[in-house]
């Protein structure tokens, strides 16, 4: 409780990094922000966690890596991160629920770059590309409370990426990337990068 009290004095975030029912529950009580991963989240929980307006990260493509990232990772750890496999069906159970959803990867535990492989497990776990875009735009922003992103408003930051096609009808085409502008400074362009990307946060945020 402390450690959310003190952050969010701070105008931080907490996110509990938690798998069981029991560590969502008090993490949810603790009054974090967001659940990563979220396993073996029960009904109890869920329940919890949308009256409190907590957060659900998935992070599917850890649970379910895709032999590419089996590859990657070797196929130890990969064995071990597909144990968990079954229990990606509490994403099912929470998207369900209502729970707001938001993207994320676990970042570094497959390479930067790859994040847009996450949205083709949360279609493929029955989640609308429609709601998979939004996990990662509107919904994310909303997590994290930036008022001018996640979205195209007057006014609003110019971080955009266009892609060929439309991901509604085909999410993979999110994982080929033509262009991006971010806080309105174009950083690829026909696929080349423009431009060194600055991911300093405090300074664009
Ligand atoms: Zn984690």
């Amino acid at each position: 409780d402390a450690i959310v009290h003190a952050a969010h004095q701070r105008g931080l975030k907490v996110a509990a990094h938690a798998y069981t029912a029991p560590a969502i529950i008090d993490a949810v009580e603790a009054g974090v922000d967001s659940i990563e991963h979220g396993y073996l989240v029960d009904d109890a929980g869920l329940r919890l966690m949308k009256k409190a307006g907590v957060f659900l990260v998935p992070t599917l493509t850890i649970a379910r890596p895709p032999s590419s990232v089996i590859r990657r990772l070797g196929e130890q750890r990969a064995l071990g991160a597909v144990r968990l496999r079954d229990e990606a069906a509490a994403f099912e159970r929470a998207y369900h629920s209502g729970v707001r959803i938001a993207f994320g990867t676990d970042s570094g535990i497959y390479p930067h770059g790859r994040n847009a492989d996450e949205f083709l497990v949360m279609v493929e776990k029955g989640m609308s590309t429609q709601d998979a875009i939004r996990s990662a735009t509107t919904v994310a922003a909303e997590l994290l409370s930036l008022d001018d992103a996640g979205h195209l408003r007057p006014g609003d930051r110019a971080d955009l990426i266009a892609v060929s096609g439309d991901p509604l009808d085909d999410i993979s085409r999110l994982q080929d990337v033509e262009f991006v502008m971010k806080n309105g400074h174009i950083a690829k362009r026909d696929g080349e990068v423009t431009t060194a990307i600055d991911y300093r946060l405090e300074q664009s945020y």
